[in-house]
């Protein structure tokens, strides 16, 4: 049984999927790792970005770490088989519904936040953010001509009980983990699908995670808390909408883009998706300028949360805190070293 898969995929995913490997051969030995062409890459060679072999092969590992797809040179193939399409299809497949997303800031890096330094050092939460239903799936969703003239548009928000459970049971057990704090939002005061969102997190708490602390908040006062005193959270549990625009935002609290993982979780015992979340970055591909930060963070979660290897987990992360505090800097970071410079740097600090 593969333990890894590795999907580089296209643009600077490759280059920074090849440090993160390096690390993961430095810290595990041990482990079986396998690598598969998958977007861009693989459209050109099998006329599709998601073979039937490669989505088997990624349910069959422990883990999955992607790098990137996408780039101008795919944007003339057919919509469905455009190497965006194929990481959709990758997410559905593997049924991944949970996707975490930390905001971590390391003390090297608190300068480079848009927030002051006294605010985001020691900043360590985790977005708990649902990713395959609520208003990006719900139906019906069309735009219709009214007859006296314009247009209506209309989304659905839909959440059942279960979809609910199983996401913010993620989030109780992360918390477990970590400093046993939950903040759920959503917008129950408007909102129905808020309102049963309230109700089955408070029932789920009562009855599965009565140790955990639990705070309900409504998610336009989590992104004014997020920007006010984001240390207040541990783990923050939302839905599909308001993950995507809260996580974005908890984003920037940390710096460049070239620093940040994440992963999607399916149920307990299924693989895990990592992935750094930047693209494929083709405006500095092939140039080894790219921070490889984020893939090796990526890999960081793998080891956490899939693999069973924490102990690996805190090796790369101290490594990773240990680079940066010893000045190794990418371009993105204000300094001047090449992506392999950097894997470098984190397997001294090994
Ligand atoms: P991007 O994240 O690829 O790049 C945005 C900017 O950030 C660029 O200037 C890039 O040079 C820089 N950047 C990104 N990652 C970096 C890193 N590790 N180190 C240093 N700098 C880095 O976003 P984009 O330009 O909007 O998209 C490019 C392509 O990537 C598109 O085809 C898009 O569809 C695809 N994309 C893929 C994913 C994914 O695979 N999950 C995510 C986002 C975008």
């Amino acid at each position: 049984m593969t333990d890894l898969l590795l999907l580089p995929g296209d643009g600077i995913g490759p280059e920074v999927t090849a440090q993160a490997r390096r690390v993961a051969e430095a810290v595990a030995p041990d482990l079986s790792i396998a690598e598969a062409l998958f977007g861009g890459c693989s459209f050109d060679v099998y006329g599709t970005p998601l073979t039937d072999e490669t989505l088997a092969a990624a349910k069959a590992a422990r883990a999955v770490l992607m790098g990137a797809v996408g780039g101008p040179q795919w944007a003339g193939a057919p919509r469905d088989r455009r190497p965006e399409a194929g990481l959709l299809n990758l997410r559905a497949g593997m049924e991944v519904y949970a996707n975490l997303r930390p905001a971590l800031c390391f003390p090297a890096l608190a300068d480079a936040s848009s927030l002051k330094r006294h605010l985001v050092e020691g900043l360590d939460f985790m977005i708990v953010r649902e990713l395959t239903g609520g208003i990006y799936f719900g139906t019906p969703r069309f735009i219709e001509e009214l007859p006296g003239g314009g247009k209506r548009a209309v989304d659905t928000q839909v959440y059942t009980t279960a979809e609910i459970e199983r996401v913010a049971r993620v989030a109780f057990q992360l918390a477990r983990g970590r400093r046993n704090l939950v903040h759920s939002a959503e917008k129950s005061n408007v909102m129905d699908s808020g309102l049963l969102w309230r109700q089955v997190v408070t029932d789920l708490h009562a009855r599965e995670f009565p140790d955990v602390r639990l705070e309900h908040i409504l998610a336009d006062n989590a992104a004014m808390q997020i920007v006010r005193d984001p240390r207040q959270f541990d783990v923050l549990v939302t839905d599909n909408l308001f993950g995507d625009i809260l996580s974005d935002a908890a984003a920037q609290l940390t710096g460049s883009l070239g620093m940040l993982p994440s992963a999607a979780l399916g149920d307990p015992g299924r693989p895990g998706l990592y992935e750094p979340i930047h693209g494929s970055a083709p405006d500095i591909a092939g140039q080894g300028l790219a921070n490889p930060l984020a893939s090796i963070l990526s890999l960081e979660m793998a080891f956490r949360w899939s693999l069973g290897r924490p102990e690996a987990a805190d090796r790369i992360l101290a490594a990773v805190v240990r680079a940066l505090d010893g000045g190794a800097r990418t371009r993105d970071l204000g300094g001047s070293l090449t992506t392999v410079q950097m894997g470098d740097a984190v397997l001294a600090a090994l």
